[in-house]
């Protein structure tokens, strides 16, 4: 079995209070991994880590070509363990094989690559355009980090998450104190013993798993934290946000959401349907930009149902370190029956259960929870199933009878994280993503962004963006600097104000 300590300046430490978890493998039930639970003492400590190199390390002061560079080469060694990283995500988060070797890993480590590299070519100097009032002054912008950066990520993308915060945080020159999920643990850990053999400096990357109200309330209350970089459930992304309020921390947040997929009726079926199933069961449903909501025409309604269910039934659900899983178990007994609550919720509220709806408990292994790919029709797009995130295998199919009707529906919800629109006609699918509101739409696709992408909720999924340059920005202050040209006191404006 992996062991693992807490990753703290540099070191892998016993958590002070000595106590260990051990996190179960999806699929089995059976122990994938034990590692040492932070409370709120390991992670004060590791902001003290953290607050050491940001303010006496070479780190924030270094070249940001020079932090660039060993971000690159730290990209090398994690590159060439990335079989074992997808070993891990298996066993740790139930991502199957074909997902966590084609899809999670190699994805997530383009993010560690792209935005080493982009922290190493922005301009962090940007000149004022000048205005010459009250007086004419040479002026420009340094844009510096915020120091300490506390990361909260979920357990559904525990890599995937762990590589979307450390690379953009650290390259702009800050410390990171990681929380990643009790639950799924192990690769960030993973990572950690990968980032302890690069020149990374001590203390410059902190890996911390523990409970939420504990370790989790800790890093978010430190005065010592800067900035705050939350991903999980718009509810705990609340309480974060009140908590941070309370030292005026700099927060972003990538929360939940309820994808609106609409189809047009002029869509190619032969795509729109495989990809409308790729948007809802991408991991078992445990996905934020999921589109759990399709809107299909009334025309196309029955004929669009059919072929969803036909090939939801055709999926093969099992272990996932089986190879031939297309989908795996959803995350533990909780998880589950949350599932079966909504399921339960859906038929009460008069959804018409057209497939799926029940725990899978033959030819799988008998200690995970493997859920049926599931479908709802005739759904409501006020029903309790159609407004909440499930975060489970369930996708509900709504009628609809003019387009206006569907992109009023799509946007009732608090959430606007992702949408996607299925059409032939281009011109007329981006008429309608255009008014979608979320931050990101697809047209004829799904899940899919690039490292040089943005990506972020509207409304409640969420407060700034990830990637790109928008995500470096996120980890930077915004420094004006003022030179007073006036050689003379009797030049300068305030003497004529103060007379000073
Ligand atoms: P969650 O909100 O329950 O937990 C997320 C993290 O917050 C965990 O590390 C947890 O330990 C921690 N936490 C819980 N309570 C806390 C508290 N009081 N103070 C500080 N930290 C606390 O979410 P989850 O169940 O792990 O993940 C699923 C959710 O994440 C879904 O809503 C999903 O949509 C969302 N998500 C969003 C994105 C995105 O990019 N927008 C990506 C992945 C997941």
């Amino acid at each position: 079995m992996r062991e693992y300590k807490l990753f703290i300046g540099g070191e892998f430490v016993d958590a002070a209070s000595g106590e260990t978890i051990d996190t179960p493998n999806p699929s089995t039930g059976e122990p994938a991994g034990r590692v040492a639970v932070a409370g709120a003492e390991d992670v004060q400590r590791a902001v003290g880590a953290a607050r050491k190199a940001a303010d006496e390390g070479p780190w924030p002061t270094m070249k940001p070509q020079e932090r660039s560079r060993i971000m690159l080469d730290a990209f090398e060694k994690i590159f060439a363990a990335s079989s074992d990283i997808s070993q891990i995500e298996t066993e740790d988060a139930g991502h199957t094989v074909r997902m966590s070797n084609l899809f999670t890993v190699p994805y997530s480590n383009e993010f560690w690559k792209f935005l080493s590299d982009l922290g190493g070519r922005i301009p962090y100097t940007e000149k004022v355009e000048p205005y010459g009032f009250p007086t004419e002054a040479w002026e420009w912008v340094e844009r510096e980090p915020y120091g300490v950066v506390g990361a909260i990520i979920p357990w559904n993308l525990p890599y995937m998450m762990a590589m979307w915060k450390i690379p953009p945080a650290v390259v702009t020159g800050n410390a990171i104190v990681v929380k990643p999920a009790l639950e799924t643990p192990l690769s960030a850990l993973a990572l950690a013993e990968i980032i302890a053999e690069t020149d990374i400096p001590p203390g410059v990357i902190n890996i911390v798993p523990g409970h939420g109200p504990t370790a989790g309330e800790a890093l978010v209350t430190d005065p010592r934290v800067d900035k705050l970089s939350f991903t999980g459930s718009t509810e705990v992304g609340r309480r974060i946000m009140q908590l941070g309020s309370g030292t005026i921390k700099h927060v972003s947040l990538e929360l939940g959401g309820k994808g609106p997929n609409i189809l047009l009726d002029d869509a190619d079926l032969d795509i729109a349907i495989p990809g409308s199933l790729w948007a809802t069961y991408m991991h078992q449903g445990q996905f934020c930009t999921s589109g759990t909501r399709l809107f299909a025409p009334a025309s196309l309604y029955d004929e669009v149902t059919a072929r969803l269910v036909e090939l939801a039934e055709s999926l093969t659900v099992g272990s996932a370190e089986d190879f031939s899983s297309d989908m795996g178990p959803v995350l533990n007994q909780t998880q589950f029956g949350t599932i079966d609550r909504y399921v339960q919720i859906g038929q009460d509220e008069g959804a018409k259960l057209l497939t799926g709806g029940s725990r899978i408990t033959e030819g799988v292994p008998e200690g995970g929870y493997y859920y049926q790919p599931t479908i709802f029709g005739d759904v409501e797009n006020s029903m309790v199933i159609a407004q909440e995130e499930i975060f489970g295998p369930v996708l509900s199919v709504i009628r609809y009878e003019a387009v206006e009707d569907a992109i009023r529906m799509a946007n009732d919800t608090v959430y606007g994280l992702s949408g996607g629109v299925w059409s032939r006609d281009i011109p007329r699918a981006l008429a309608v993503a255009r008014r979608i509101k979320a931050g990101s739409v697809w047209i004829n696709d799904w899940h899919l962004i690039s490292p040089a992408s943005p990506h972020g909720g509207y409304k409640q999924s969420g407060l700034g963006r990830e990637h790109g340059i928008w995500g470096l920005n996120q980890y930077l202050e915004t420094k004006y600097i003022r030179v007073a040209q006036e050689a003379t006191k009797d030049q300068k404006f305030w003497y004529q104000v103060l007379g000073v």
